[in-house]
């Protein structure tokens, strides 16, 4: 561990990402669910948040019980929520929109009584909404090119380059929304980590907690988005960076840990 008792302040609430953190996959990560116990009963009010926007928030609220770690929908906060809590806030209910993604972003959407357009050959539409989408084809790439350059407003959930699969780095959302990019000559609001939308959401969800912090496997989506805000920084070594990474990090995280379990088991 790098750092030493104290170094983070007696945070009250934590920001946690979920893979890489919490589990790999569909497997958690050892000592992970009891260190989330833990961290409760000293008083922390635990956030997830992930930038993944193909799963719904009770798709992950039961998957954090599958694991053994009681969650409600207010407990997980998703870059597809945030989407959605955006485009409402700005009066977007009602909107037509051309959708990539998944389930997640989906459902938020409607949610918002945003309208998805299905129609192939319909691109007239206030918005394009990018997320991951594994179904993802020229076809759909024209498409939403085409909104843009119609005059749509161009948002993505996130724009992650790559995540961690069994077989190495599989390209993320931001590799699909790049290519609209590039494709429409617009560029995307992003509403996932670290951009602003996901670190205003997670400060309002902690609102109750005196300081907050970030833990993640990411330093540039996790920890800049806890930067950007002035939270403490914790790493874990769980996911996808090295210990050989973490040391060479500049800015340095302000805590370095192998896992949650020692995060949880640290003075702080
Ligand atoms: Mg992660």
């Amino acid at each position: 561990m790098r750092g030493g008792a104290g170094v983070l302040g007696d945070f009250d609430g934590l920001v946690c990402d979920l893979d890489g953190v919490v589990y790999r996959g569909d497997e958690p990560i050892a000592g992970a669910v009891e260190a989330v116990e833990s961290l409760r009963a000293r008083g922390v009010s635990v956030l997830f948040t992930t930038n993944n926007s193909r799963s719904t928030v009770g798709g992950y609220v039961e998957k954090l019980e599958r694991l053994g770690i009681s969650a409600g929908p207010d407990d997980v906060l998703t870059s597809a929520v945030v989407t959605r809590d955006v485009l409402a806030e700005r009066g977007m209910s009602g909107a037509r929109a051309v959708v990539i993604g998944g389930d997640g972003v989906r459902e938020e959407l409607r949610r918002a009584r945003i309208e998805i357009e299905e129609r192939p050959d319909a691109t007239t539409v206030d918005l394009v909404v990018v997320g991951w989408d594994p179904h993802f084809d020229y076809d759909a790439m024209r498409r939403a090119s085409l909104a843009v350059r119609s005059g749509a407003d161009l948002v993505a959930t996130n724009d992650d380059a790559a995540f961690p699969a069994p077989d190495g780095l599989w390209p993320g959302a931001g590799a699909i929304l790049a290519s609209i990019e590039v494709a429409s000559g617009g560029r995307a609001e992003v509403m996932g980590k670290p951009h602003a939308p996901m670190m205003e959401a997670a400060a309002r969800r902690l609102a109750a907690a005196g300081r907050i912090a970030v833990v993640g496997d990411r330093p540039e989506t996790d920890l800049e988005g806890g930067r950007s805000r002035g939270w403490p920084t914790i790493l874990v070594l769980s996911g996808v960076t090295s210990r050989e990474q973490a040391a060479g990090l500049d800015p340095p995280p302000d805590l370095i840990v192998d896992s949650l379990a020692d995060l949880a088991s640290s003075p702080f």
